[in-house]
């Protein structure tokens, strides 16, 4: 599929989505499928007997072996939710359909919830994404180069330097035919060798051929076990080269997606959850319409996490100094 047929695909349209999943009921279904897809299984001792306690949204699988009691929601980012499971579907909804996710203001908006609420909606089905994506490697082929978001607002230093600018590295892994297949993209502390190092380990499979410019730290990529071919830019702009295609074409795209929806935001505050939002989306891009479905088991299979821990992963990228996984 070309990347044109790609952008013309159909999402799910609002009255599909509630048709779906409009009612509490059609939620729980769709949760139980997500968690158990062959069947429930005890998540204590694997048994599948059980029986079920109370109805709807809020019911509870009793284990006929050993007693233990689970609910829809638990052991995932909805454990312990007092929200309607239709707020937390229609959330998924509005995320997977922005390019780049929406911000927790515009679904605060939307969903009729307050700004806490929103907010933490908003971290947590990022936070599913984020979980999900960063457990692929790419590997084969894989074109590298470094970028940063924001860096032209007003009162902020110029250049490189500036307070609003924020680097990350983007990383496109092609298939035999040179077709772009998966995306990284990834906040850094800055372009050094040790986040560049911290980075491939973390991301990219050993014997993986990387391509980048010959900015020095790209190098390090060698540390992960990667076989590294700097080209030599010289007076062309990298985007001439054909070395470059898929990884420019990309940061082109993201480009001109977040100048249109979000140039008076605080690149700083919200990176992480643009670039997340937006590399989720384009390697799940071959059938959008299947993306809430997607979402909504990547979220119901999630890991449960703590307000204070999605907290300080919201704040992380810039407090731990090194490569963070979007
Ligand atoms: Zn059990």
């Amino acid at each position: 599929m070309t990347f044109n047929r790609i952008q013309f695909q159909h999402g799910m349209s609002i009255p599909e989505f509630l048709r779906s999943f409009g009612t509490e009921t059609q939620c729980a279904e769709a949760l139980k499928q997500a968690r158990w897809p062959q069947g429930f299984g005890c998540p204590r001792c694997g048994g599948a007997d059980h029986y079920v306690v109370g109805r709807g949204a809020r019911k509870l699988f009793q284990c006929n072996g050993c007693r233990h009691q689970t609910s829809l929601t638990s052991g995932s980012l909805m454990e312990h939710t007092k929200l309607p499971l239709t707020t937390w579907f229609l959330a998924i909804y509005l995320i997977s359909q922005a390019k780049t996710g929406l911000s927790a203001l515009a679904l605060k908006r939307q969903l009729g919830v307050s700004y806490p609420t929103a907010w933490l909606l908003h971290h947590k089905i990022s936070r599913a994404m984020s979980q999900q994506d960063s457990t692929h490697r790419l590997t084969g082929v894989v074109q590298l180069d470094d970028a940063y978001l924001g860096g032209e607002r007003a009162g902020g230093k110029a250049g490189r330097g500036s307070e609003n600018k924020v680097p990350f590295v983007a990383a496109v892994s092609l298939n035999d035919k040179g077709h772009p297949m998966h995306l990284k993209l990834s906040l850094l502390s800055g372009f050094t060798s040790k986040a560049i190092g911290n980075w491939a380990k973390a991301n990219l499979a050993p014997g993986t051929l990387v391509t980048s410019d010959a900015l020095a730290c790209f190098a390090a990529v060698v540390n992960a076990g990667c076989i590294h071919v700097p080209i030599v830019v010289g007076e062309l702009k990298p985007r001439d080269l054909p070395e470059f295609k898929w990884v420019n074409t990309v940061l082109g795209n993201l480009k001109t997606t977040l100048a249109g929806a979000y140039h008076s935001l605080k690149y700083r505050k919200y990176a992480a959850h643009y670039l997340c939002a937006f590399a989720y989306r384009f390697n799940r891009r071959f059938d959008l319409r299947d993306l809430v479905a997607r979402l909504i088991v990547d979220v119901a299979r999630s890991k449960p996490a703590t307000e204070a821990a999605v907290r300080a992963h919201a704040e992380a990228p810039y407090k731990l100094g090194t490569a963070i996984t979007l």
